[in-house]
C-alpha cells in the first residue's frame, strides 16, 4: 500500500498569491473527524447499498461530493465537482454494479490541461472481500487517505496554481482497481496531460505489520521500468500504476 504526506507543493511549482479565506494549514482535528465520519457509514464496500442514506458506499460517495462542494463554496467556486460513473463487473463484482468516483477539479491558471492527481479510495472491505454486509470501517484503509485528499483540497484551494489539481475519491478499488480505471478513462476523455499521480493509501500508520514503528519517514512507492518490459506490460503498468 502506498502512502504519501500531504502534499507535494513543490510539484506544483510556485503558487500565485493567495485568494482566499481557505485554511492555510493542515488540521489534525479535521483529518480525524473525516476518518470518523467515514467509519460511521458502517461499510463502504463497493457492493453495499447505493441508496441507504446512512450506510454503504452510496452514502459515503454522496458525502464526499458534499465535502468538495462545501470546500468550493469557501474559495469562490474554485472547484468543479463531478461524479464519473460506470457499470462494472469482474471477478470481485459478479453482477454489474454502479460505480461512482468523486472528482474535484481545481483549474490551473496557466496550463490547465496539465494535471496532478491527488487520490485515495473511499471504498472499504471486510476480511472476506465479497462480504458487502458486515461492518468494514476501513479507518486506515483508506479513510485515512480519503481524509488526506479532502484536507489537501481545503488547504490548497486557498491558492491558485499554474497547473490543474485533481482531487479524487475512488470506489471499486478493493474489488479490482475499478475506480482507478474509471478515473484513467475520464482523464483521457478530458484530454488531461497527467504529470503525476499521488495515490494515498493507509496514511499515518507508522507501525508495520512486523512491529517496527517509524513516525519520521514517509514511504514513497514509485516503480521504475522493469527489465522485461514489453508494450503490453508497459500498458498494464500505466493503467495500474505499477
Ligand atoms: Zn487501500
Amino acid at each position: 500500500m502506498k502512502r504519501l504526506i500531504p502534499l507535494s507543493l513543490a510539484l506544483l511549482a510556485a503558487p500565485l498569491p493567495a485568494l482566499a479565506q481557505n485554511n492555510t494549514s493542515v488540521s489534525t482535528e479535521r483529518l480525524r473527524a473525516d476518518v470518523e465520519r467515514m467509519v460511521a457509514f458502517g461499510t463502504r464496500h463497493t457492493l453495499s447499498s447505493q441508496t441507504d442514506p446512512a450506510r454503504g458506499i452510496g452514502a459515503a460517495v454522496d458525502w464526499g461530493a458534499a465535502q468538495f462542494t462545501a470546500i468550493s463554496q469557501q474559495c469562490g467556486g474554485c472547484l468543479t465537482v463531478v461524479l464519473p460513473e460506470q457499470m462494472v463487473s469482474g471477478p470481485r463484482i459478479l453482477t454489474p454494479t454502479r460505480l461512482r468516483n468523486v472528482v474535484a477539479i481545481q483549474r490551473g491558471t496557466e496550463r490547465p490541461d496539465e494535471v496532478v492527481i491527488v487520490q485515495a479510495h473511499i471504498d472499504s472491505r471486510a476480511s472476506d472481500v465479497m462480504d458487502a454486509v458486515s461492518d468494514a470501517p476501513g479507518a486506515n484503509d483508506d479513510a485515512s487517505g480519503s481524509a488526506l485528499v479532502l484536507e489537501a483540497a481545503r488547504v490548497l484551494s486557498g491558492q491558485r496554481y499554474p497547473i490543474t489539481i485533481i482531487y479524487a475519491l475512488l470506489s471499486g478499488e478493493e474489488q479490482g482497481l475499478h475506480g482507478g480505471a474509471l478515473l484513467a478513462d475520464y482523464a483521457a476523455q478530458q484530454g488531461w496531460q497527467v504529470k503525476a499521480v499521488l495515490k494515498n493509501d493507509i496514511v499515518g500508520g507508522s507501525c508495520g505489520s512486523d512491529g517496527v514503528c517509524d513516525a519520521d519517514h514517509v514511504r514513497v512507492f514509485s516503480e521504475g521500468p522493469r527489465a522485461d518490459l514489453s508494450p503490453s506490460i508497459r500498458a498494464d503498468q500505466r493503467r495500474k500504476g505499477g
